[in-house]
């Protein structure tokens, strides 16, 4: 696996910190990649890049930012009308275009910060990035990244990165917050 090239799928900078370390550590040669077309509103979508530019920078890794693919009603079209499943879309979406530019770049492997997170459904991402791999090349890098996200959190927060506070779509927003509605 020495030298071995990696393209990492980056949903936020705190979520990164441990997977690059990680591979690094491992001999991989691990490239960012910003493709988060789920993220609402534009400056939320914002942030969370120039985090995980921060982070892309302090670990010495280069990131490829998509922002010209920022399209929120491409991720909407995906979800409308199955919501509930939503979270099985998106990912789609994401790992779907992760796969064709690590297949475009040359890369050996595949993954995403996603798995980094206790957040997500964390077995739903690993089989279907698996499935979407195929057996085929690059091949999909499963690792289980939790186990350190307490560390890339604490360096995040010593190095001034965003850590954002809902997941990121327009229904997680509601989920966080319409609460508030009903305070005042
Ligand atoms: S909750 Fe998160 S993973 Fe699920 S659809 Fe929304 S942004 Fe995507």
């Amino acid at each position: 696996m020495s030298g071995e090239k990696v393209l990492l799928h980056m949903c936020c900078g705190p979520c990164a910190v441990h997977p690059v370390r990680s591979l690094q550590k491992q001999g991989f040669e691990p490239v960012g990649l910003y493709y988060n077309p789920n993220i609402h509103p534009l400056r939320e979508y914002v942030r969370r890049r120039e985090g995980a530019e921060q982070v892309a920078d302090r670990l010495g890794i280069k990131l490829i930012c998509k922002d010209e693919e920022y399209d929120p009603g491409l991720y909407l079209r995906e979800v409308v009308y199955r919501e509930p499943s939503r979270c099985f879309f998106c990912y789609r979406l994401r790992l779907d275009r992760t796969l064709s530019i690590a297949r475009r770049g040359g890369f050996d492997w595949f993954t995403t910060t996603l798995l980094s997170s206790t957040q997500q459904k964390h077995e739903q991402i690993a089989e279907l990035a698996g499935a979407l791999a195929g057996g085929g090349s690059p091949g999909f890098y499963y690792q289980d990244f939790r186990p350190g996200r307490q560390e890339g959190l604490e360096a995040c927060r010593q190095w001034g990165v965003y850590r954002q506070q809902y997941c990121g779509c327009i229904y997680s927003e509601w989920e966080r917050y319409h609460k508030e509605l009903h305070r005042s």
